[in-house]
Order: structure tokens, then sequence, then C-alpha cells
């Protein structure tokens, strides 16, 4: 079985000590290729740099949303000049965030459609953050074209109605370790997590980490890592009621698709 973690940020100071430990045991969990994202520009440069160390690594270079105040020109020419690198597969993250960056809302939308333009330049596939954004994100991208741009939204912030929008727009969805979080006692509905992971048509589903953040059970609260993406896939499977290979064959061949990995 072989799996992709498409949005990993080994790139953070977190995996700086351990990088080699990190891989061997993702490579021992059939971990093939890992994309390393980047957010800003000294961490989009540090992605380049190892995926050019690091055979199973690729790298996205983008600005984060939360940036959009703070960025200066040069720093998002360094990312549209590193777009080009070979190791490069996708632009971003950026994107939107509502739950901590709503005040700068036009800031943000700036940010992100600038990051669209170099992706279509670039040829490569954008990533999207999307927290308490998922809608606005989808209509910016639906105004701005998806026809030039594939784009992946990152740890789907949405609904199931909204995924299976996205997917029919061409988008695709990725999905991490909250989808193995049992339910809250609060809750009286399943998690809205759940309903996203059964409605993603299996051609428009990824795979990811987001490590170090976001670890799944039974690893939740501890620091995330690539090789974890096993419990991601094998929940997903067992929520969609198919087995976890059928769920790695086809994100894998998205993966791959999307991302042009070898
Ligand atoms: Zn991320």
């Amino acid at each position: 079985m072989t799996l992709i973690d498409t949005h990993a940020h080994l790139n953070h100071p977190q995996f700086a000590d351990d990088l080699d430990d990190v891989l061997g045991r993702a490579a021992g969990a059939g971990v093939a290729s890992i994309v390393a994202v980047g957010y800003d520009r000294e961490n989009s440069e540090e992605a380049v740099r190892l995926a050019h160390e690091y055979e199973p690594l690729w790298a996205s270079v983008g600005i984060h949303p939360l940036d959009a105040l703070t960025v200066r020109e040069a720093d998002f020419d360094r990312v549209a000049e590193l777009a080009g690198d070979e190791c490069v597969v996708a632009i971003g993250e950026t994107g939107l965030d509502l739950y901590r960056g709503a005040d700068w809302y036009k800031a943000q939308v700036g940010l992100f459609r600038r990051h669209h333009e170099l992706a279509a330049e670039v040829g490569k596939p954008l990533i999207v953050h999307n927290r308490a954004a998922a809608r606005p994100c989808l209509d910016l991208l639906d105004e701005w074209g998806l026809a030039d741009v594939r784009a992946v939204l990152h740890c789907f912030d949405g609904h199931a109605q909204l995924a299976r929008r996205a997917a029919g727009l061409g988008c695709f969805i990725g999905l991490d370790g909250p989808v193995t979080f049992p339910p809250r006692k609060s809750d009286s509905d399943e998690p809205t997590i759940w309903g996203i992971a059964r409605a993603v048509p299996l051609e428009h589903l990824l795979l990811e980490t987001d490590c170090p953040w976001l670890a799944p059970v039974p690893y939740r609260g501890r620091r995330n890592e690539p090789a974890y993406v096993t419990y991601i896939a094998a929940h997903i499977a067992e929520l969609r009621g198919i087995s976890v290979e059928e769920v790695a064959d086809a994100t894998t061949a998205n993966a791959r698709g999307v991302f042009g990995i070898p």
C-alpha cells in the first residue's frame, strides 16, 4: 500500500532535529511522497531546500493569509521566483482565514488572488487554506477561474454539500487528523467532517497530515508526522465502508495527478 502525504510542514522548526527519523518512519508506513508546504518566505525557501535534499520530498511555496497585512513585496517576489523550481509542485498555502483574520478580509483576498495568478502562470496547482472560509474561497476560485488552476482545498473546513460543489468545480479536498476525532459528548449529530469524508467523490480526495499540527487518534495532542497518514486513510475507509487499499490507491493516484509527482 502506497500513500502520499500532500500537506506536511516538515520545513517547520519542530522537525529540525530528527527529520531523518521522521522520514524513516514515513517510508516504513508506506508513505512514498510528501509535499512540504511553505507558509511564508523563509519557510518556503526551507521547503524547497529540503525537497532538493530528500528524495521523497516535494515543495509548495506561498504566504499564509494571516500574513496578508504584513507581507512585503520582496517576500512575494521571492515566492514567485521559487515557484519555477523543478521541485516545487504547488503554490500555497494561501487563501482565507476568517477564524482569526476576518477583520482584514480584503487584504487576504488580494494576497490569495496574486497566488491564483501565479499558479496559472507557472501551471501548478494552488493549495488553499480555508479556515472558517470554505464557501468564500470556493466563490472566489469560481469567479477567478478554475480552468487553468487546479485547486486543493486543504484541511477542508466546510460541510458535505460544499464538498460536493467543490468537487463539481474540479477542486480536490484534503482531509486530515480531525476525521479520526470522536464526536464530543455535547454533539447530537455526528461530526461534520465525517459527512465530508463520505461525500467527497473518491477521485477528488487527498490525504494530508498538516503536521506538526492536527495529529490523528491515537496520537492526538502530540506532534504529528507523515507516517500517521495511515490512520487518516484507515478512518476514511471505515467511514465509507471500503477497504483502506481502495482509499490509498485512489488518493495516491489523485496526488500524482494533481501535483505531477512521479
Ligand atoms: Zn498547513
